[in-house]
């Protein structure tokens, strides 16, 4: 008998049939033997509907009662995913955020979860019971007030729950069938992986796959907590997770595999590109520049400075769209100071990044992505690397048929074409 956490995101329990559906896939869990666990987000769309109704109401909500009212979507879809657990003959009982100890800082919107103390979800599981748990929520012991941490939060709750109870395995259901190669939207000859490396999942996560929220994975990492991302739609097995050290539970003892080099292929459309030209090319300089930036709250991604050779340079950056207005704004208001000559704004970029833990002791894998693309005609604007990812800026419009060719140039297309479910893949 294991205990096993199980995350249902919002496309999985939309409406009442996929609540029973997905009440069905538990109570079978639970056949099978196992504990369960369940943390479930709101139905659907809910929380953008309750987004949308909290700025009918007040443009900047307060964000204690933003909070309060989004934490409302979880606890609809728990107490109904318990009913229809109970009319199928099984105990079950749904926990809010707060009664299931889930403890954070006191962060409205963003919470970070700083203890979990699942005191009653341990007495209902030693009854017998099946324990669900409200997702993305929790509550602070200073303000005594109910917290949310921040969107795809159930992702994280489900972790912090399989990381509390030492659960055996934290599955993540949601309307995508694993964790694929590339976007299987963008390159339909996608596969799905058996497994990947946290710290792969990470960059590729932080680079554009939308499949597991980055918090929920480096929570995972750091507690030792096995994932294993699947479909709510299909029976089939899903891609496993693996932190430092883990094993592939599907592997058997001693086969030792080679890995592949490459894991998988990101595309991100969500960055901007400025460019801040003629910057005088003395000390100091990318310092102003980027507190400027940091101060408008823009998160900046990739960074480019030029040789200069008139004494002064130009520095190109990378933010994500909806940042580049207010980092603009900033910077023009202190263009004297710093003394630049003029700012560019560019929002028709693409990233294309390459994610393989396998770069780290092979070599030539940029040569590949580079003759990929130059092989394709495709321009590169900027290049950045970390220790097992290579990414490029391109003009957006060439991003999806560069990413086929990379994918291809890697062998990682499949046989057949990826299925894709209708959804958001949440
Ligand atoms: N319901 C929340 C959201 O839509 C949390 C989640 O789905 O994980 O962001
Ligand atoms: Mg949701």
């Amino acid at each position: 008998m294991a205990l096993i956490v199980q995350k249902y995101g919002g496309s999985s329990v939309a409406d009442a049939e996929s609540i029973k559906r997905v009440a069905k896939r538990i109570v079978d869990t639970r056949r099978a033997g196992h504990d369960v666990v369940v943390a479930v987000s709101a139905m659907g769309d809910t929380t953008d509907e309750l987004l949308d109704l909290a700025n009918e109401v007040a443009p900047i909500p307060a964000p204690r009662e933003l909070d309060m009212l989004l934490s409302s979507g979880e606890r609809i879809s728990m107490a109904l995913l318990a009913m229809a657990i109970h009319s199928m003959g099984f105990e079950a009982r749904s926990f809010t955020g707060s009664q299931a100890g889930m403890i954070t800082d006191s962060q409205h919107g963003a919470a970070r979860i700083v203890d979990v103390t699942p005191v009653r979800l341990r007495e209902a599981l030693d009854e017998g019971a099946i324990v669900i748990v409200a997702g993305f929520q929790g509550f602070n012991r200073d303000t005594r007030d109910i917290t949310t941490l921040g969107r795809g939060g159930s992702d994280t709750t489900a972790v912090a729950l399989a990381a509390a109870l030492d659960a055996d395995v934290c599955e993540i259901y949601s309307d995508v069938d694993g964790i694929f190669t590339a976007d299987p939207r963008v390159i339909p000859k996608a596969q799905k992986l058996d497994h990947i490396t946290s710290e792969e999942m990470l960059e590729l996560a932080a680079n554009g796959a939308k499949v597991l929220y980055i918090r929920a994975v480096e929570y995972a990492r750091r507690h030792g907590v096995l994932i294993h991302a699947r479909s709510t739609f299909s029976s089939s097995e899903g891609t496993y997770v693996l932190g430092e050290g883990m094993k592939n539970p599907r592997e058997s003892e001693g086969a030792d595999m080679e890995e592949p080099i490459v894991a998988g292929v990101a595309t991100d459309f969500s960055q901007a590109k400025i460019t801040v030209a003629g910057v005088p090319d003395v000390p100091g300089k990318a310092a102003e520049i980027f507190k400027i930036v940091a101060k408008s709250g823009a998160n900046v991604d990739m960074i480019v400075q030029n040789v200069s050779a008139t004494g002064r340079t130009d520095i190109s950056f990378t933010v994500p769209k909806a940042d580049a207005a207010a980092a603009l704004k900033a910077l023009a208001g202190e263009q004297t100071e710093v003394g630049f000559q003029n700012l560019i704004h560019d929002d028709q970029i693409g990233k294309l990044s390459v994610v393989g833990a396998g770069m780290r002791t092979h070599s030539g894998v940029s040569a590949t992505l580079f003759e990929a693309l130059s092989a394709g005609g495709i321009n590169i604007e900027m290049i950045s690397t970390s220790e097992i990812r290579i990414s490029v800026v391109l003009r957006d419009a060439d991003l999806a048929e560069a990413a086929r060719t990379v994918h291809t140039a890697y062998g990682l297309d499949g046989d057949a074409e990826a299925t894709v479910h209708a959804g958001t893949g949440r």
